[in-house]
């Protein structure tokens, strides 16, 4: 691992930078090492990550732990990339990118230094620095006037097996509880806000003392609104660290997600779709563009005798935006509908009802079925999907351009691609309402 490393314009050029090593940076680097033997350089403006001492405890913990900390995954993933031979830079924030005329990518940190490279892909985040300089003013976040308290409640034996959405109706409160080990278990408290307090600055990690002050306030103001004592109330009395957090769009959303010469600035991950509350689908989201794209440059990207050329890349980028700008905006609007559901519970007279049509729905599914929307996707068979048409059409042209007219279709053709259409439709609609498309 490469620490603090100074970077210099005479360098060679990297063929591929990655800003920001979060999950998304991380698991794109590697896939991109998998699938086509490319080292990416990954610079990331955090000192460190965690706690050098801080172990991962190795155990027999049931696989009913549906629940993951973020830190433990990306400190997982750091390792394993590192672990490959991917030289991740710390302290490296970027500050510009400049995309030269011969169509290499400077991209600039605050430290002084720059890095030259031949690809850019921007994982910094909601806050992307990439795509504040690609996109401009064309976009910008504003919150939506919700707030989130979450927090990891250690050394407190879990009294619920598996994932919990309480609710009051008094004080407008809902929640997510879930296990994450044996005596552990996250826990992540919604409420609204007044607009004016949406965009506060003071979002983030809150110290040891100020954690313990607002669970404990927050565990009494539950209390009186008749949550379980011990399932959702001694949680909140065993926190010793918690983060106050805002959620944000992105208005208007992206339309496109690459930028500069031969579009060769991506963005991926939540530096593309911030996530939005409720649905918990952001870093799926991330992982899935990471996976896509370096599927895309797999096949578009490599040769047969394995050589990665940049010849086809700009149509690699053209089917990554086809792919994953529908699916990301699809599950931002289906967790916004489930946004809405979670306020309607502080609604007295519609709470009943749809308590009841949850409990149905959960008992019947095991979540509520606009959960499993994010995971009936397989990003391979999407982009082989999309590869097959884009080498069908590129044949087409070829014929059409020979023999004029001669593929146009007959009268059974046309029935049968009204037919093929309207089971795609049929099947688009079944994705929608229950979250599963045939053959995937
Ligand atoms: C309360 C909460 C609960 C969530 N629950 C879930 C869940 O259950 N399931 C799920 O799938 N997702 C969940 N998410 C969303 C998920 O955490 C994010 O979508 C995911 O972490 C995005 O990964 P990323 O790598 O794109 O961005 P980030 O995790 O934000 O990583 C960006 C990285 O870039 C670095 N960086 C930023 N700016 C710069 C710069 N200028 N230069 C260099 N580096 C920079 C940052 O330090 C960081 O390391 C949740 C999010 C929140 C807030």
């Amino acid at each position: 691992m490469a620490n603090n490393q100074s970077t210099s314009a005479e360098q060679k050029p990297a063929t591929i930078a990655i800003v920001g090593g979060g999950i998304v940076g991380l698991v794109f680097a590697m896939a991109v090492k998998r699938h086509c033997g490319i080292t990416c350089e990954i610079y990331e403006k955090a000192t460190k990550f965690y706690d050098e001492e801080d172990e991962l405890t190795e155990g027999d913990w049931e696989l009913t732990s549906i629940g993951i900390r973020r830190w433990k995954l990306q400190k997982v993933l750091f390792q394993a990339a590192v672990g490959m031979g991917i030289p991740f830079h710390f302290c490296k924030a970027t500050k510009d990118v400049i995309i030269r005329d011969d169509g290499l990518i400077d991209v600039l940190f605050e430290d002084g230094s720059q890095r030259t490279t031949q690809l850019l892909f921007g994982c910094d985040g909601a806050h992307s620095k990439d795509c504040e300089v690609m996109a401009g003013d064309a976009t910008s976040l504003e919150y939506t006037g919700v707030t989130c308290l979450m927090g990891i409640a250690e050394n407190c034996p879990v009294k619920q097996k598996g994932i919990s959405f309480p609710s009051s109706h008094t004080s407008g409160c809902h929640a997510v509880y879930f296990p994450t080990g044996p005596n552990e278990q996250c826990f992540q408290v919604h409420w609204p806000i007044p607009v004016e307090q949406a965009n506060s600055g003071n979002w983030g990690n809150l110290t040891d003392t100020m954690s313990k002050k607002e669970c404990r306030a927050l565990a009494k103001r539950l209390k009186r609104d008749g949550w379980h004592p011990r399932f959702f109330i001694e949680p909140l009395n065993h926190v010793t660290h918690a983060v106050r957090v805002g959620f944000a769009l992105m208005k208007p959303s992206l339309k496109k997600w690459s930028y500069g010469k031969n579009k060769r600035v991506v963005l991926v991950g939540n530096a593309a779709h911030p996530p939005v509350p409720y649905i918990g689908q952001g870093a799926q989201m991330g992982i899935e563009d990471a996976g896509t794209m370096a599927w895309l440059l797999k096949k578009l990207c490599v040769d047969s005798k394995g050589n990665f050329t940049l010849e086809n890349f700009g149509k690699a980028v053209e089917l990554y935006e086809k792919i994953r700008i529908p699916r990301t905006s699809h599950i931002s609007e289906c967790s916004e509908e489930m946004g809405k559901m979670q306020e309607l519970r502080g609604d007295v007279d519609a709470r009943d009802s749809l308590e009841f049509m949850i409990q149905g729905e959960v008992m019947m599914n095991g979540a509520l079925p606009i959960m499993f929307q994010g995971v009936s996707h397989h990003y391979q068979k999407s982009v082989d999907r999309e590869l097959r048409k884009f080498e069908l059409e590129e044949q087409r042209n070829v014929v059409s351009a020979y023999m004029p007219g001669v593929l146009e279709p007959s009268d059974g053709e046309r029935k049968r691609n009204a037919k093929k259409e309207e089971e795609e439709m049929r099947e688009a609609f079944e994705a929608m309402m229950y979250g599963t498309v045939a053959g995937q």
